[in-house]
């Protein structure tokens, strides 16, 4: 398998990958909502970073702030949304926000 590759639609079909390879796979590209957060809901209690499968929300640790997410791996599953405790994070869809 060679590094040039960035996402899942060039892997053949049944291709097995080698452990610890997912960061040279951008998943970002599966996702039709994305997360947006909102600063002023947010109460920096970092519930979305422990709950995210993908490791796709950034957080300043020092400042113990929120930072972003990481929208090259985000696949938009919504679970940083649904655990909020403030509704600090919409789902919105994908191509609206693109434009
Ligand atoms: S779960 Fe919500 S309130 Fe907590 S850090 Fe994430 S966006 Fe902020
Ligand atoms: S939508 Fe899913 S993958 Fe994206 S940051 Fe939230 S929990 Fe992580």
């Amino acid at each position: 398998m060679g590094d040039k590759k960035t996402g899942w639609k060039e892997l053949p079909e049944g291709d097995i990958l080698e452990g610890g390879s997912s960061l040279k796979f951008k998943t970002g590209n599966w996702r039709n909502r994305r997360p947006v957060h909102i600063l002023d809901k947010c109460i920096h209690c970092f519930i979305c970073w422990i709950s995210c499968p993908d490791n796709a929300v950034r957080v300043d640790s020092e400042a113990g702030k929120f930072k972003e997410f990481d929208y090259d791996y985000c696949k938009g599953c919504g679970i940083c949304a649904h655990e909020c405790p403030t509704q600090a994070i919409e789902m919105v869809d994908e191509q609206e926000a693109e434009k």
